[in-house]
């Protein structure tokens, strides 16, 4: 039986689109909806979802792999029943990263340039001459995370002229970036750091990693980012940074709950920019573009780049 695609990513309102952009790149391929009431498991089923629903969990482990539409997968990781053995393979490709790298450019020229004041001012119908001769030749971006995104970025920010430094868990060369790895070199990396930018992905070793001791570790009005996930940082701990000038401003495209309550300070806060989890989704012709290309792979054996390492949680 050919390989066939299983597709509840983001609810059944949305399969048509999903179904019109698999029949663009992969005419020959059949994929179907798993709200569609008439559907049954064949035995090379793949799966492609974001957050399952409960129901279909116990399905997943008789599927032959399965892709998610996010690089994240932490939300699947952590559900009770989620299977160990079958393979997990996280959501890549060229648009994804370069929609990052867009993404945290500028956020980084955002802090650099003090926007969010800007913007304050215009709202405010307020025209105050606030230069800032801050460049990006003279200014430090440190990338936690090297990892397919971080590594993309870093090259990135580098080419337009940043200075870069990356911090990830094993020693390794990124190109024109200066690598730091391990939990002992930490603080020495976050010293020489300007902005910040959080592109962890979130496991046991990692969430609450970012709290008021690891923010004193970064010189006096750093800029942070964050594009990994709100469960890194201490909520409480980021807004008291932010009110005593440790952090001169932050820009947060993933924050903890989301959707962020209303009562939230975040909201209202004049050093902060929020956005809506947005910073990185690739359209979905270039997600089915790359489901195919991960189906084709397992389907002669081979190991998919972005293979997920459920004992380590990335
Ligand atoms: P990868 O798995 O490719 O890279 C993860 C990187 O983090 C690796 O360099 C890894 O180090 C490092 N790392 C993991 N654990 C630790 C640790 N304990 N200490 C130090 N370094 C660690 O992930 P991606 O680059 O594809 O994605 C990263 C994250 O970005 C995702 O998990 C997701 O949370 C977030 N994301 C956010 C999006 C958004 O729109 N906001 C969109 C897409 C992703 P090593 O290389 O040594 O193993």
């Amino acid at each position: 039986m050919p390989a066939r695609i299983v597709i509840s990513a983001d609810g059944h309102e949305v399969f048509e689109s999903w179904r019109q952009a698999f029949a663009t790149v992969a005419p020959d391929l059949p994929v179907c909806s798993w709200f569609d009431p008439a559907w049954q498991l064949q035995p090379d089923d793949y799966a492609l979802v974001w957050k399952p629903e409960p129901e279909h969990v116990e399905c997943l482990a008789h599927m032959k792999g399965i892709i998610c539409t996010g690089a994240g997968v932490d939300h699947l990781l952590s559900l009770p029943d989620f299977p160990q053995d079958v393979p997990l393979v996280r959501m890549g490709g060229e648009q994804t990263a370069r929609l990052m790298a867009d993404y945290v450019l500028w956020a980084v020229i955002s802090l650099l340039r003090g926007a969010r004041t800007w913007a304050l001012q215009q709202q405010h119908a307020v025209w105050r001459n606030n230069v800032c001769s801050r460049t990006s030749d003279t200014t430090r971006v440190g990338i936690m995370g090297l990892g397919h995104l971080g590594a993309f970025v870093a090259q990135d920010l580098a080419r337009f002229g940043f200075c870069v430094s990356g911090w990830k868990r094993l020693p390794s060369d990124v190109e024109g970036v200066t690598v730091w790895s391990g939990r002992e070199n930490l603080p020495g990396f976050l010293a020489e750091v300007d902005v910040l930018v959080n592109l962890l992905p979130a496991t046991p070793a990692t969430e609450g990693l970012i709290d008021s001791d690891f923010f004193q570790h970064l010189p006096k009005g750093a800029g942070f980012v964050n594009v990994g996930r709100g469960k890194h940082v201490v909520q409480k701990d980021l807004l008291k940074a932010l009110d005593d000038g440790t952090l001169c401003g932050a820009v947060l495209d993933v924050v903890t709950p989301e959707p962020l309550p209303a009562e939230s300070a975040l909201w209202q806060h004049p050093r902060v920019i929020l956005t809506p989890h947005v910073a990185s989704e690739a359209s979905r012709e270039m997600q089915a573009r790359y489901a195919v290309n991960v189906v084709a792979c397992l389907e002669r054996g081979e190991r998919p780049a972005l293979l997920c390492d459920v004992a380590r949680g990335y």
